[in-house]
Formats: structure tokens, sequence, C-alpha cells
């Protein structure tokens, strides 16, 4: 059979009755979708392409977030090579090390200070849970008792493969999330 139809474009099959149905053969996949959602896509995937992090480690973790970011490892390839030193230029804090509880309210502070839309990582035992301070005085028991965290990456420290690897996921996270940001209405 011969169509006038352009190449690439498959024509949808004509409607068949249950009882014609071949094995494995179906009519072919329509996609609907409506504007909304069209932006949608486009701002979340751009969103989640240029991610921009806080230059901020406290401890040795902080080594290992450095190392992700050279050329060996080179997170460059996920658009989050640009390390901010201003909280007020950066979508992504990353605690990377030990949170001591003299260093939480400037945590917090830094924050706050980043605009909406914004992520937390931690990195590393010691931002999840305490880590091998666990249960002392002078530390901050997890990050997440301070400010809301959106990835965790175990280990101690976790290897830059493991930190790319929790961008991912935020990344992930990015796309599904809606058009309303944080804080809104
Ligand atoms: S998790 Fe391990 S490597 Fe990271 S800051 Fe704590 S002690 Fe250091």
């Amino acid at each position: 059979m011969s169509t006038n139809a352009p190449r690439g474009i498959a024509l949808p099959m004509a409607p068949r009755t249950p009882a014609e149905y071949i094995p494995g053969q179906q009519e072919a996949p329509v996609a609907l979708t409506s504007l909304a959602d069209m932006l949608k896509w486009a701002q979340n995937y751009a969103r989640s392409r240029s991610i921009w992090p806080l230059g901020y480690g406290l401890a040795c973790c902080a080594i290992e977030m450095m190392a992700a970011g050279q050329s060996h490892y080179d997170m460059a390839r996920f658009g989050s090579e640009v390390f901010r030193s201003s909280p007020r230029q950066a979508d992504l804090m990353i605690v990377a090390g030990t949170v001591s509880t003299k260093m939480g309210p400037r945590l917090v502070r830094l924050w706050e200070q980043m605009a909406d839309p914004k992520w937390v990582i931690s990195m590393g035992q010691c931002a999840t849970s305490g880590g091998e301070f666990y249960d002392s005085y002078y530390t901050v028991q997890g990050v997440d008792t301070i400010v809301p965290v959106d990835v965790y990456v175990p280990g101690c420290p976790p290897r830059p493969e493991a930190l790319i690897e929790g961008l991912l996921k935020l990344r992930e996270k990015i796309e599904k999330q809606g058009l309303k940001i944080k804080g809104e209405e």
C-alpha cells in the first residue's frame, strides 16, 4: 500500500475489533498533553540541567566534593560545575561534612539566603546522622533537623561517583516537581 504521508511519521492503524487483533500488534501510541504540562516539563528540564551548588564544605567530605568537580570526575557533564561563592547565586547546598552545633545557625542562614527553588544534598554519614560523632553534645545529629534535605548520599566519605549519583537522583526529583516553587500558594 502506498501513502503520501511524510517519511518517519507512522499513520494510525484503522480501528479493529478485538477478534481481529494479532498478538503483539497494537495501534500506534498516541501521547496527549496540555500546554501547562509542556511548560512544566520545559521548566523542570532546564532547572534540572543547571543546578549550581554553593561552594560550602565543612570537613573531610568536602575534599571528595572538590574532586567531583575536577576534570577526572567532571561534574560539568551534568551542568553543576559552577560552585558559587554567594548563596544568592546558588540552587543547591551540598552539606559536605560534620555540622557542629556552632555551625548549625550559620548553615541555616546561608540556606535562607538562597533563592527558591533550592535543594539540599546531605553528603556523608556526619551530615546525615552525626556519623562517628553520633550522640555527641557538639554535633548536629542530622542536618535534616535544621534544613529540608532532598537527597542523602551515604558513605564515610562518599566517593565522587556517589555524589554524582546523588546529583542525578536530584535531577530526577526536579524533573517530577510541579510548576510551583516552594513557598508559593
Ligand atoms: S562522613 Fe566521614 S569523611 Fe565525611 S565528614 Fe564525616 S568523618 Fe569525614
